[in-house]
Order: C-alpha cells, then structure tokens, then sequence
C-alpha cells in the first residue's frame, strides 16, 4: 500500500518530514481534478443557488490547493533545491491556469449574482455579503460583464499591456547592463569603500581578459547596477565620477539614453501603456485607469488621494527646504562645495550624516540577542492584547526553526506560527509572512489559523547567540505585525479571515504599527542586553538612533510624494493627445521637490512600479499606510503606549476583522474618526507648530 501523499493530509499541520519532491505532482494533479469536478457539480445544481451549496464547497476545493501549493510555494523559498525548483516551475502554469479559469468562470458568477440578489432572504450575514461584494466586483473588474465585442477588446487591451509592460522592464535592465564606467586613475577612487573598489577591479579585469596584454594597467569599471551606482553616489569623493554615473542612471531607457534609432526608448511605450489603461478603464464604465485601481481599495477615489497627497506635500515642505538648507550650508562650509548638483545629494548628505551622527550598526547589534528579542516583542504582544506565547513541538523544514502556538487569556489556542529567522543558502532574501492555514469555520467548529514568519538575519556564531541590527529588529516586529493580523482573525469565512480579501493600501497598517515599539525606550529597555556585560542599551546611544531615524525625513518624504503624485496625476486627467510623461513630470516637480532636478532627468522611463509593475496609481498606498499606522499608534500614545484597553480596542477592531469589511470602517471603529496626517509627520520629526 502506498502511504498517504503528505501534501493531501488536510487535518493537521503540513507535514515537512514526509515531504518529498515526488508528492508534488501526484497531489497537485488530483487536487485541479478534484476541484474542477467540485466546480462542476456546483455548477450542475438545478437547486437555486445559496451559501452551502455554492460558497461552502468551493471553498472547500479551493483551500485545499492553497495549502498544498502553500507548502509546494513555502518549501522553494525557504528550503530551496534544483529537484523542488524543477517540479515547482513545472507545475506552476497548471496552478495558475486554474486560478485564472476560475476567476473568469462566468456560470459560477452568475451564481454568485443570484445569491445576492436573494441575500436577505437566505439570512446571510455582513461577512459574507462582504465575501459576495468582493468576488462580483473581481468578476466585473476582469471584464465578465461586457459585450461579446467589447470583452474581445477587453482581452486585447490586457495582452498589449501585458507585452508592453514586460518590453518596459526589458528596456530599463538592457540600458542598466548596457553602460560601463572605467576608471584608470587610482585617485579619483578616493572615499570609496574598499569592497567596492574590489569589486570594480574584479568587473574590470573580467571585461578586459579577451584583449589580455599582460601588462595591462590597473582599471575599475562600475556600473548602474545597485552594489556599484549606490556606493558612488554616496561615498565617491571625485565630483565627474559621480556626475558621468548619474547621468547615465537618470537617462535609462529613455531618448537621451544614447540608443540610436529610438530602440529601447521608454518614452513611447509610457504613452502606449497610459492609453490602453484608460481605453481599459472606459469599457468598464470607469471615468479613468485610476478608478479602476482604486476600486478594490481602501482610498474612495482619486480626488481624496490627490489631495491627500498635496496637503502632505504642503505640510512636509517647510521642512524639505530646511533639511535642503542644512545640506547646502554643510556643503559650502565643510566641504568647500560652491552648490549642491543632483549628483551631489547624496554624497554631501551621507557626510552631514556621518557629522552628526557617529554611531556604527555594529556597536548597537551588540544589545540585540536574537532570544532577547523575541521575549521583548512577545512581552509587547502580551501587554496589549493578553495573548501568550508557548514553544510548541512541530514537525519543520530546518532545525533552525521554532513553532509557538497563541494562547488566549483562558488559555486556548487560537493559532499557531512558525519563526524561521536566520540565512542559509536554501533560503530566498528578504523577510516575509506568508498564510498556512486560514481560519474559517467548518461543520461548526473553528479552524484556527497559522503563519510562516520568515526572516534572514545573520544566524549564530560558535557559541555566541544571533546578534540582529536594529533594523533587523524593527523588520521583525514588522512581519511579526503582519503575523498578528492573521493570527488574531476572528472571522469565519475564509476568503475575508486574516490578511485574506484585507485593501492593498491596508494591508501595512498592523505591520508598520509594530514598529514604532522599537523606537520606545520603555520597550527597548527590555529587550537589550549586551552580549559581553548584559547592560541594557544606553540612553544617549538610544537618542542617537532616534535622530538618525529622522535625518533629512522632509526631503525623502517630498521624494515619495512626487512619485506618487506622477503616478496618480498621469492616470487620472492625462491629455494623451496634447501631454506628454516628460512635460508632466517637470510639472510635478515645480510643485512638489525642493532637490533641483537637471533638465536631463528622465526618471519615468525607469519607473518600474507603475510601468513594469503593479503598482500603477497604487504607489501613493506606501504613505497612506503610513499614515494609518502612526495615526492608529498615537491611539496608544495618547493612553501609555502598552496600554491593554487601547490594545484590546486595536484587537477588536483591526486585526479581529480581518477583510470582512472595508479598512476605513475598521480605522473609524477604532480612532472614532477618519486618519489625520499629523501625527505621521510628528513621529518622522516634523512637529507642526500649534
Ligand atoms: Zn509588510
């Protein structure tokens, strides 16, 4: 007899030791089948429609995919080999094929339809009219309910940009890989660091191995690749260097990028992108693109962004014009410089900031044990919320990793999570948290949710404990934040509970929340101890941290902004015949920048997150979220940062709630009225005078 495929064991908690690559296939195989045969028989029903015999099994169908492909995702980036990779990429157009059908399954939307319009009568709550509200507008944004005509042009539209957006991308990494800066002249190195230098020297004698004269002079060659472009514009003190490699970064992809014949020009592609969107968003009965876009989130429209942009502008810019003060006046007096060139920001910001602020990440790592920590983040929880923390055994991927389960204050558990904090090889960059398991209620009874916390911090060494910077700390209750919002879910249906079904431009309020705890002394204190002494943090380093955090936050802040409102100016009221990306860029820029931008600047062929990427008027979301979050914490603020009835308002409200209904409802229910930016502004340094 052959054992059970681990992957198609849905009682418990996924089972990483009987895992094997040869359970993906067989499992993912049977899973489609199962669930395109679940599709069918609800679709065969001659029954009308209602809850149970539509929502509930396919529901049920499809969690199950998402768990095992969970796994199948989890596994290849945590625990990564060419054998998962190979079956992984091998099933993945099947996966993805699936969901797409599914999502353009008319006949199961026009059941969805038909429940609605029967919701009173069938006695369905506010979740799960959310639940219906959501996947008709899904159905409708991808175009279900247009004319036999108008869908063909519709599935046109989506493939040209589809094409164009990925020619965009190609465009901007051809241009970044297609220039090269040699230098043979050691001098002008000068205040570079010396990995980087290393570097320049390996890529410049690669390149010149071909023509080998073995009495070669020495060389550097950078590029306008991050490792390479950020180092010089930060520390290279030889003023060409910097000038000669900012102006090839800025003119990427665009007509002054010196491509002959217009090949690789962005310029033109921006426009083909900017009218298909809007021709998009008219067959859908939308006024722009950015209607479209902001129908599935948390903003109203795109007049409210707008204007919440502008008004944050207008409240950062007094502070712009002094940090950009400060930086000029730093320049001509410390530095000898006349004025401060766009190629200059950087370099002469980097030196203010060194001035002002000598401290090293290495001096501070040393007060952060990993285990230190966690016990401090878990204290922070606790106070707010009243929930515990037990290590629980598990099976996992590695033995790095540790599995805790949530306990409420009658000591239940309500869910579970596993930490899997440090580097290896196998693992994927960066830090994340990603669903196991959803809650949802089945036959009565609660399935409670899970969640992979994923980190890489640098792991131990010998037998001293894992050291994480303060960032990685801050990165830490970040994810641990994101944690929370599925751990704490109260809702019963699965495709609103925890972070599932939760606006795009939402999404990052209980992340970003989490870590304003690593800025309080209160709580730093119990969660800093030196690894040699295990004396707490020091107070005078501590204020030395907080004002690094806020160094130069009016121009960065104007920077987002600009973006921000370039990308929802250039899909609202764009004159496609008359305008042009360039033209409004400079617009924006008068308006909104204190940086002097050289007339060359081509930075919209670059602009990836918009053109190349989701983020198409959707970039404005990091400041909203932003402003959600300082705004839910000065809610603690204003009553003891770890205050347990605030906590359990914040619980109640925010993260209990999940998606199943919309974020601003949840906001108000909270705060008892709408976001304020102010106090953003407060916790980035710009006090606004009273
Ligand atoms: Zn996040």
């Amino acid at each position: 007899m052959n054992p059970i495929n681990p992957l198609l064991n849905f009682s418990s908690l996924p089972q990483f030791q009987s895992f094997t690559v040869d359970s993906v296939a067989p499992a993912i195989t049977k899973l489609i089948n199962d669930v395109n045969d679940s599709i069918a028989s609800v679709l065969n029903n001659s029954a009308a429609p209602t809850w149970d015999n539509v929502i509930t099994p396919i529901d049920d169908a499809t969690e199950k995919i998402s768990r095992a492909w969970g796994i199948v995702s989890h596994l290849n980036a945590v625990n990564n080999s060419s054998e998962l990779r190979e079956v992984y990429t091998a099933q993945l157009p099947a996966i993805t094929e699936f969901w797409t059908g599914l999502s353009q399954n008319e006949a199961l939307f026009d059941k969805y339809k038909q429940i609605r319009a029967s919701s009173s009568s069938l006695g369905l709550n506010g979740t799960q009219n959310k639940v219906l509200s959501n996947e008709i507008r899904d159905f409708q944004l991808g175009g279900a309910e247009l004319s036999a005509d108008k869908k063909i042009r519709f599935q046109e539209i989506q493939a040209s940009l589809a094409t164009l957006m990925s020619t965009f991308n190609d465009n901007v990494l051809d241009a970044t890989n297609a220039f090269t800066h040699d230098i043979t002249e050691e001098p002008q190195l000068a205040g570079l660091p010396n990995d980087v230098v290393d570097a320049a020297r390996d890529l410049y004698e690669k390149a010149h191995q071909k023509t080998d004269d073995s009495n070669q002079a020495p060389g550097w060659r950078f590029s306008l690749h991050a490792p390479s472009y950020g180092p010089v514009m930060q520390y290279a003190a030889f003023q060409p260097l910097r000038e000669t490699m900012y102006r090839a970064y800025v003119t990427r992809a665009s007509e002054l990028s010196g491509n002959s014949n217009g090949k690789g020009d962005n310029t033109g592609i921006i426009k083909q992108i900017l009218t298909l969107r809007a021709e998009s968003a008219a067959l859908l009965g939308y006024k722009n693109y950015a209607e479209v876009s902001l129908a599935a989130k948390m903003a109203a429209s795109p007049s409210e962004v707008i204007q919440f942009l502008n008004e944050m502008a207008s409240k950062a810019k007094p502070y712009a014009l002094a940090d950009w003060d400060q930086l000029v006046k730093f320049a001509n007096t410390t530095l000898n410089m006349a004025d401060v060139s766009a190629w200059d920001l950087a370099y002469v910001s980097e030196k203010l900031r060194e001035s002002r602020y000598a401290f090293s990440d290495n001096e501070v790592k040393q007060y952060f044990p990993a285990h230190k920590v966690i016990n401090g983040l878990f204290r922070v929880v606790t106070s707010l919320y009243g929930v515990t923390f037990i290590e629980t055994p598990a099976e996992t991927w590695h033995e790095d990793v540790q599995f805790f389960s949530v306990k409420d204050a009658a000591d239940s558990v309500i869910g579970q999570f596993y930490f899997d904090l440090y580097a290896r090889e196998t693992k994927r960059g960066g830090a994340w948290m990603d669903d196991a398991i959803n809650r949802r209620q089945v036959g009565g009874k609660i399935q409670h949710p899970v969640a992979y916390m994923t980190c890489n911090f640098s792991p131990p060494v010998n037998d001293k404990p894992a050291l994480l910077t303060h960032d990685d700390v801050i990165t830490l209750f970040h994810e641990f934040g994101h944690g929370l919002h599925q751990l704490l879910t109260e809702v019963d249906e699965l495709s609103v509970s925890g972070i599932s079904g939760v606006e795009w431009d939402a999404v990052e309020l209980p992340s970003q929340f989490m870590e304003n705890f690593c800025w309080e002394w209160d709580v730093l204190q119990h969660m800093t101890a030196h690894v040699d002494t295990g004396a707490p943090l020091p107070r005078q380093l501590f204020d030395k941290m907080l004002a690094a955090k806020n160094f130069q936050s009016g121009m960065g802040t104007l920077r987002q902004l600009e973006f921000a409102l370039l990308d929802m100016l250039a899909h609202t009221d764009f004159d496609f015949a008359n305008d042009n990306i360039t033209a409004l860029t400079h617009r924006v820029r008068a308006e909104v920048a204190v940086v002097p931008y050289p007339h060359f600047n081509r930075m919209p062929q670059s602009f990836g997150h918009i053109f190349g990427g989701g983020y198409a008027a959707g970039y404005y979301s990091y400041k909203w979220a932003e402003v959600l979050s300082a705004d839910a914490y000065a809610a603690f603020e204003e009553t003891g940062v770890l205050n347990a009835e605030t906590g359990a308002r914040f619980r109640r409200e925010v993260l209990a709630r999940g998606g199943s209904r919309g974020a601003m409802e949840s906001f108000v229910a909270f705060r008892g009225r709408k976001p304020e930016i102010a106090h953003l502004l407060r916790h980035n340094g710009m006090k606004l005078a009273a």
